[in-house]
């Protein structure tokens, strides 16, 4: 009979403890089809810290017409006041208004959503990548003027889905310019899941030659190709500390063809339990969260260790 945890069989080479970036609330939630009520955010949310998250991103600033699932941000923020404050609450801000918007209501971290190539900045941001970057640059500087903590999303890390795959250098490129821009961190996103661990090395290998610590870098991988866990373990071999994951793998990529969508965050802390890594997670309450949320959707978790141990405990 099992605990629900796999044995904890330590490997040289990697970081004791790992910062989970939890993005199911915002990412995934904007990814589903299904537009979930604002108190069942406020829950999840408080579920999701119940279970010892710590960072997760709660929500968008995004005008309502554009992503119609996050339109209630302004609703939902004052909902999560009671939340303790070791757990931060990063939400994502796409220009100068919706920083005004998560200013006004206390918001201590944000994020802003960059693409590595022209092909998605246009398609996502109706901008090119200049541009883009030109539109950023006055949200992180008031950002960082009242003591936030800033988070720059590069999409399309790996490979994009119009251009194919995308050069290390191309990558480095942006990131450099981003963290010029005053970002504290950055999330390495493989916005359709194209990544394999060679790539990822190469990717980190390539952005520490231009003076980018690894301590500033996060990655965010999806499971399309069943890569994300692999890529996981390669950047962790590498260094890397901070890693996105989304409850129960909530959501994916429109722009990714029956994308599975984001490393599912029970799957994440299976992993990195097998590997004694700590995370402050406990699974069976996260993986309970997942299975609520699921009844919520209308459907089941697509992550693996969701069913296994929801399987075990029927
Ligand atoms: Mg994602």
């Amino acid at each position: 009979m099992s605990n629900g945890l796999p044995m904890p069989v330590p490997a040289a080479g990697l970081p004791p403890r790992v910062r989970i970036h939890e993005v199911g609330a915002r990412d995934g939630l904007q990814n589903e089809k299904t537009v979930v009520p604002t108190e069942v955010k406020a829950e999840f949310i408080h579920r999701l810290a119940g279970a010892g998250l710590t960072t997760i991103e709660a929500t968008s600033f995004v005008h309502p017409d554009w992503v119609p699932q996050l339109a209630d941000a302004e609703s939902l923020f004052p909902q999560l006041a009671d939340i303790p404050a070791g757990v931060d609450l990063p939400v994502l801000v796409p220009n100068g208004r919706g920083l005004d918007r998560a200013l006004e209501l206390g918001a201590r971290r944000i994020a802003v959503f960059g693409s590595v190539t022209e092909s998605f900045a246009k398609a996502n941001l109706n901008r090119t990548v200049d541009e883009s970057l030109a539109m950023f640059a006055p949200v992180v500087a008031k950002a960082r003027a009242a003591g936030l903590h800033v988070r720059g999303y590069l999409s399309m890390c790996f490979g994009d889905p119009w251009e194919g795959p995308v050069p290390v250098d191309r990558v480095v490129t942006v990131a450099r310019r981003l963290l010029d821009l005053g970002c504290d961190e950055l999330s390495l996103g493989d916005t359709i899941g194209v990544a394999t661990p060679g790539h990822v090395q190469a990717l980190l290998t390539g952005l520490n030659g231009a003076g980018v610590s690894t301590d500033a870098l996060g990655v965010h991988f999806h499971d399309t190709y069943g890569q994300a866990l692999s890529n996981t373990l390669a950047a962790l071999q590498h260094g890397v500390t901070t890693v996105d994951a989304s409850a129960g793998g909530l959501g994916g990529c429109p722009y990714a063809k029956s994308a599975t969508g984001n490393l599912a965050t029970e799957d994440l802390v299976w992993m990195l339990e097998g590997l004694g890594i700590e995370t402050g997670v406990d699974l069976g309450r996260l993986t309970a969260t997942s299975v609520w949320m699921a009844g919520q959707l209308g459907r089941p978790s697509p992550s693996r260790t969701v069913r296994a141990l929801s399987h075990q405990e029927q």
